[in-house]
């Protein structure tokens, strides 16, 4: 990082009381995989909606998010925080809905999360750096780093963020589990469960729809010719992925 950056993204932090500055530099730009993380090229996921209909009303794969995120659940939907959830198929593919779509197509429960985009605007507008890009394609976000001025939210074309208007430690349902609980103020969103690669394990949403039955959540790294996520894409040419036309690349696919 040239210095006239460093002192730019460091500035900002300071003024906005975001201390573990220097920590948060080093994380962004270490590329160095842990004994036994899980590497790739490219990670990226497919979601098969025809599958998740097989087991009407489940929500293994948000519960199994909020539990083990430390999502809080706040009745209020204005502060509502969501990583993964689902959300009707007309608002989730607005432009491929008709005046000819069926009403229970229209309807449809589809999962939807952050896209972890190849060219995320959420990115390129954040002024501290606190959301970057991991080189095998994960967009990140660094709670300490970010100093609550949205433009990350305001960037994203798909309602992938949330912010902490409120407290959110109050609305956790249970006791915390071990992972870093947020604060009032700050931006979060899904990560394709970064901790979990990082010692070798996969997402827990893959996990949780996995225990259902289900399988309708595949995960796995695009840059790899022999994994499932490759074979599906490569076989599956009606895949279809949100919002193509604004050039965001998506790395979560769909098969309707
Ligand atoms: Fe950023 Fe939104 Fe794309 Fe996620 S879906 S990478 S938050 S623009």
């Amino acid at each position: 990082m040239r210095r006239r950056s460093f002192l730019k993204i460091a500035g900002l932090g300071v003024a906005a009381g975001a201390i573990p500055i220097a920590r948060a530099l080093g994380r962004a730009s270490s590329t160095q995989a842990a004994p036994g993380a899980a590497t790739g090229k490219r990670w990226a996921m497919v979601i098969d909606e025809q599958k998740c209909l097989t087991k009407q009303g489940c929500t293994a794969c948000v519960q199994a998010c909020n539990k083990f995120h430390n999502i809080p659940a706040i009745p209020d939907p204005r502060h509502e925080i969501k990583w993964i959830w689902k959300e009707r198929h007309e608002n989730v593919f607005k432009e491929a809905v008709t005046p000819y779509t069926p009403a229970e197509v229209k309807e449809r429960p589809t999962v939807v999360l952050c896209n972890h985009c190849d060219n995320p605007p959420c990115v390129r507008v954040c002024p501290t750096q606190a959301t970057f890009k991991r080189p095998d394609g994960i967009v990140m976000m660094d709670e300490h780093r970010c100093i609550g001025c949205r433009y990350c939210m305001t960037g994203c074309p798909y309602g992938a963020r949330s912010f902490n208007f409120v407290d959110p430690r109050p609305y956790i349902h249970g006791e915390p589990v071990d992972y870093p609980t947020r604060t009032t103020g700050v931006v979060e969103k899904c990560t394709f469960c970064a901790e979990r690669l990082g010692v070798g394990k996969r997402p827990l949403c893959v996990e949780a729809c996995e225990g259902t039955g289900c399988g309708a959540i595949v995960f796995g790294d695009l840059g790899d010719p022999n994994s499932a996520v490759s074979a599906i894409v490569r076989s599956h040419q009606e895949l279809v992925r949100r919002r193509p036309e604004i050039g965001t690349s998506p790395h979560v696919f769909y098969i309707l």
